[in-house]
């Protein structure tokens, strides 16, 4: 099968690939598309772990082509969408129900090979059955949704919050709309592509502000009164993290939600986060909330669609990974085998 190889730093290799057979508990995926997140970048770029050789890609679905036993809880023919995150659930931590923390977790598309290929052997345990109907490239949002889903959670957000998000990348998209199904009174997005700040209304927002703007922070002042109950960082830098702690108001939230290099620290005004009783939250994969990001959804509660801004066939994968042609209006890619 034709599948992309991850070998070294700034090297990925479509080749001919030899799948070994699948064993009991597994099954064989069709894979139908499969999203590229930043964590793919970040490991192509050698700045995140993986194992070398692998396949990567960890936001995929697919068509169940064949069973390792004979398991009737899914059937050759059915769609799926997979959660690429494999707990060892013998661990202190896996024990404990903190299953995100499990000493021995494994990724599909990270340790073990992914969707950046035409198949992918899953173990069961991993795989979510969808309607017959559903669209195979919206469901390769489910993981990415999980994550945000957990992010939601830990934000603990209620009725009648003012809530910004910094960043309107596919998370921030998609926070957008979760926030709003939570019930909250204000969304304010922050994001620096008009392209993006427009996407951002359409799916929920009731304001967009461009950072740049030097009334940035004036201006979402105006907006909420200082009244921000849940700031939502989205992008994965010091600078905006230290924006996040500044925005949120008295009594407040942050959520760092976006994954900073290992190397950034931020600059924390010790008083002013003593006089907000600030309180800074994290999210760490997706513990038990692939499920509810499926049924969403399967129950068109998040528009995923308006998200794809490209398609790219798995042969030509290498044009997105090379030329990192990640232009300022691209949100979500995915790689695709058919649709
Ligand atoms: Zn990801
Ligand atoms: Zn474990």
């Amino acid at each position: 099968m034709l599948a992309a190889v991850f070998t070294e730093k700034k090297n990925i290799d479509v080749c001919d690939f030899s799948l070994r057979t699948i064993q009991k508990n597994e099954l064989l995926i069709k894979v139908a598309s499969c999203g590229v997140c930043g964590t793919d970048r970040h490991i192509y770029d050698g700045v995140a772990p993986s194992s070398i050789p692998i396949i990567l890609g960890h936001e995929f679905s697919g068509i169940i082509v064949e069973k390792g036993d004979s398991n009737n809880e899914f059937m050759v023919g059915d769609k799926v969408a997979i959660d690429p995150n494999i707990y060892c659930w013998q661990c202190n931590y896996c024990k404990k129900g903190m299953v995100n923390f499990c000493k021995n977790l494994k990724a599909l598309g990270v340790n073990i090979n992914g969707g950046f290929a035409e198949y992918s052997i899953v173990p069961s345990s991993q795989v979510y059955r969808l309607p017959n109907d559903f669209n195979l490239n919206l469901a390769a949002f489910a993981e990415p949704l999980s994550c945000c889903v957990r992010g939601i959670e830990n934000a603990d957000i209620k009725p009648g919050n003012t809530v910004v998000i910094i960043g309107g990348g596919s998370i921030g998209l998609i926070m957008i709309q979760l926030v709003q199904n939570s019930g909250a009174s204000k969304i304010i997005l922050v994001e620096p592509c008009d392209y993006k700040r427009q996407l951002g209304l359409d799916l929920g927002a009731d304001f967009s502000i461009d950072p740049n703007d030097h009334l940035a922070f004036k201006a979402i002042e105006d907006l909420t009164n200082s009244q921000v109950d849940i700031v939502i960082e989205c992008v994965g830098k010091n600078t905006t993290v230290e924006d996040a702690i500044k925005i949120a108001g008295k009594g407040g939230k942050v959520v760092i939600f976006g994954l900073t290099p290992a190397d950034q620290n931020i600059v924390i005004n010790l008083q002013s986060v003593f006089h907000k009783e600030l309180k800074i939250i994290n999210s760490y994969l997706n513990p038990f909330t692939f499920k509810k990001a499926v049924d969403l959804l399967i129950n068109s509660r998040i528009n995923v669609k308006k998200l794809i801004s490209r398609q790219v066939y798995l042969k030509d994968i290498t044009d997105v990974f090379n030329n990192n042609l990640d232009v300022q209006h691209i949100v979500k890619t995915q790689i695709i085998n058919f649709n």
